[in-house]
């Protein structure tokens, strides 16, 4: 075993322990697979504990990620059309750029930091909290692949 490992399962616990939560090995696994800049939905999580655990069900899983995003360690993003996907970036009202061909998510700072960012036209008497941007595009893989004008590829059915 790597000495990096055995640190990152240190912190895992200590993490666990800070917002009271057991320390379990599908919990520190489920904390493991999750990097620092991935965004996975709830089926690659499970796929990825299995490999490290062996058998862990999808259930358990899911009980594990509502768990972590109730004690605000994981932070839920929602896409049109596709499932939930978790992330450790959480705290920090970031946004997402997100490929419509590939799928592919990535962080993108908030420009101002601090949620709501945006200020509707008219808030209609409301008390807006905050606002939630997604900037759809194609990312730079599926541009090249698309030609020189930049033309995603539409999306390969399933
Ligand atoms: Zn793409
Ligand atoms: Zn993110």
């Amino acid at each position: 075993m790597v000495a990096g490992v055995v640190d990152r399962d240190e912190v895992s616990r200590a993490l666990l322990r800070s917002v009271g939560l057991r320390v379990t090995a599908p919990r520190l696994a489920v904390l493991h697979v999750l990097q620092p800049d991935g965004h996975l939905d709830a089926d690659e999580v499970a796929r990825s504990v299995r490999k490290r655990l062996g058998t862990v069900s999808t259930q358990a899983v899911y009980d594990i990620l509502h768990a972590f995003t109730a004690a605000g360690l994981l932070r839920r993003v929602e896409l049109p059309g596709s499932p939930a996907r978790y992330e450790r970036r959480v705290g920090d009202n970031h946004h997402h750029l997100v490929c419509r061909s590939c799928g592919d998510i990535i962080d993108v700072d908030c420009a101002i930091g601090e949620a709501p960012c945006l200020t509707p036209s008219d808030a209609a008497g409301f008390a807006v909290d905050e606002a939630e941007v997604i900037f759809w595009g194609s990312c730079p893989g599926c541009r090249a692949a698309g030609g020189p004008d930049g033309a995603p590829t539409p999306p390969t059915a399933t």
